[in-house]
């Protein structure tokens, strides 16, 4: 699709690591996929992707992890 930020590039399939903080929780995935844009780098990643990110980085904040680094592994 043609990127939405810098409306130039077009983004490509491809893996990203997307970091979340939550109070005291960082969390860093790694390998989630991606859509990238190939002119200004901007990672799009899906609803369902991120609905997932979000519902184990609430496991990590409640669970009081601090740092921790995942592979993101699709469901
Ligand atoms: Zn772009």
């Amino acid at each position: 699709m043609k990127c939405p930020i810098c409306k130039h590039g077009e983004t490509e399939n491809g893996y990203a690591t997307v970091v979340l903080e939550r109070n005291k929780t960082t969390l860093v995935f790694k390998h989630v996929p991606a859509d990238i844009c190939n002119n200004c780098g901007e990672e799009f990643i899906s609803e369902s992707v991120s609905i997932e990110l979000f519902s184990v980085a609430k496991q990590a904040v409640e669970a009081g992890v601090q740092v921790d680094v995942r592979e993101y592994l699709a469901a």
